[in-house]
């Protein structure tokens, strides 16, 4: 199961949580289009609204208003091909002895069955087969013998993975990033309150300001008063794993996540496909959207170095067509690219084009592009990438296809451009993705353009020393 979410908690002082937590996920339905929720509690009770479907569609006023309290936490979830699956949308909540809980995790852990098995054999009973609601549980359980903070922390020694977790335990609302950092969570001041949100494009949203980035391996406690929060530095590792793709794709352009804005991020991605393996051609052209900022950038370069490009907007793309990628069959895809993307004849007739997205998976996308660019008029089309050859799977929460239906995974880059077929095709260097992002490849998960991952997983190399928590058939205390 491969979970790429939002996630966000609320605290205010004095005002219900629910439109501002239906906002926040207005804001971050980019990272989830399968199922969207929230959870409340008002001071005496939870109240759970969690349905299938985008967040427009998932609630409406009489939803909204029977969400009392000024506590909240909610989430978007991704749709994985083929798993449209109701009993895995989020926030999950339980009532046990020690009182109610609601968790949404952005995420995937690698060692959940260990933890399952171990809990099924307390007694557990578990209704589905995602991994936060083994969180859910193991923290319920830790919260019968201590308390929130020491609940959390032996939850954490004890999960193996990525997650950002947005979680309520009563009233009161936490906020929990993995000890590497892999999935961003940010926290912004609303001045009547605080919110938890997985990109601080929630925060603007709801004209908040953002503090910070919540730390790696950092749990931070909201007051549920809404005046302030408490902030606990639980695990400690050597080094971060933050998901580069995040930059690349995934997050929005105007988020700031671990400190870097994301459009400023892709425009120097941009800059420096050009100066690594830059072409110049009569027109520079993005693909919408997620190619724009990286064109940009990469036009940039391209006049700087004196060249001669215009930068156009050659593409057009159909607003009301949701993301092709998961489309389950290929001819689905392909023909949901034409609906998606349409050129401007005038822009690339006669003219050398070079067409700049943000990454390459199956190739679809390119292959069809491509061709609509010849059927336009184009006279040459180079295709130039702003991430580096996609060889692997994620299995860190971005659904990416798996390892057969990536066309870089057994192929070279020229394999590649004859299939496509580009007239030329470069991608960017891994070290020109540390550099923009002024990090190293030790502090970066970059498994699926290595083949190697920051975490244990099962039958995958890892690149460094990693310590996958053994699971004890009996609880070891802390
Ligand atoms: P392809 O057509 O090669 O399979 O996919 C590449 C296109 O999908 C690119 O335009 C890229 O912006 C987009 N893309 C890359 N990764 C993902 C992903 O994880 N999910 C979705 N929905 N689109 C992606
Ligand atoms: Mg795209």
């Amino acid at each position: 199961m491969h979970e790429k979410c939002g996630v966000v908690g609320i605290s205010l002082e004095d005002r219900s949580a629910a439109r501002p937590l239906y906002y926040s996920l207005y804001a971050l339905q980019h990272r989830g289009q399968e199922s969207a929720g929230i959870v409340t509690h008002d001071g005496f009770q939870q109240h759970s609204h969690v349905e299938m479907g985008l967040v427009g569609d998932v609630f409406d006023e009489d939803d909204l208003a029977q969400l009392n309290g000024s506590n909240g936490i909610g989430h978007v979830r991704y749709p994985t091909a083929g798993s449209v699956n109701a009993c895995c949308a989020q926030p999950f909540s339980v009532s046990f002895k020690s009182g109610s809980l609601g968790l949404s995790h952005n995420g995937n852990l690698v060692n959940t069955p260990d933890i399952r098995s171990e809990l099924a054999d307390l007694g557990h009973a578990f209704t589905s087969d995602g991994d936060t609601e083994v969180i859910a549980h193991d923290l319920a359980r830790n919260l019968l013998e201590s308390d929130l903070v020491r609940a959390v922390k032996r939850t954490m020694n004890r999960i193996h993975g990525s997650y950002s977790l947005t979680i309520m335990h009563d009233d009161t609302v936490l906020g929990v990033r993995d000890p590497q950092g892999n999935r961003p969570l940010c926290i912004g001041d609303l001045g009547d309150g605080y919110v938890l949100a997985s990109e601080s494009a929630a925060i603007d949203t709801l004209d908040g300001e953002l503090v910070r980035d919540v730390q790696p391996g950092e749990l931070v406690v909201l007051h549920p008063d809404g005046t302030g929060y408490d902030t606990y530095q639980l695990v400690d590792a050597d080094s971060t794993a933050h998901c580069f793709f995040e930059h690349v794709y995934f997050a929005r352009p105007d988020s700031n996540i671990d400190e870097k804005l994301v459009y400023d991020v892709r425009r120097e991605l941009g800059r420096k496909l050009y100066e690594e393996n830059g072409i110049d051609t009569d027109v520079v052209l993005p693909v919408p959207d997620s190619g724009r900022a990286f064109a940009s950038g990469y036009a940039d370069a391209a006049q700087d170095a004196g060249a001669d490009v215009d930068f156009a907007e050659g593409l057009m793309k159909n607003r009301y067509v949701g993301r092709t990628f998961i489309m389950p069959t290929q001819d689905e895809r392909e023909r949901a690219v034409r609906l998606k993307l349409n050129p401007i004849k005038n822009t690339v007739e006669g003219k050398s084009v070079t067409l700049i997205d943000d990454s390459i998976v199956r190739g679809t996308t390119s292959t069809q592009l491509v061709q609509l660019m010849r059927d336009a008029g184009a006279e040459e089309v180079h295709v130039r990438i702003g991430a580096p050859p996609i060889i692997a799977p994620c299995y860190m929460g971005i659904d990416m296809a798996s390892r057969e239906e990536l066309i870089a995974a057994d192929k070279s880059i020229e394999e590649i451009r004859e299939e496509i077929k580009a007239d030329s095709l470069s991608y960017l260097s891994i070290d020109a993705i540390a550099d923009a992002l002024d990090s190293t490849r030790g502090d970066l998960c970059l498994g699926c353009v290595t083949g190697e991952y920051p975490y244990d997983i099962e039958d995958e190399a890892t690149d460094r020393e990693v310590n996958r928590p053994t699971i004890e058939p009996s609880p070891a205390d802390d």
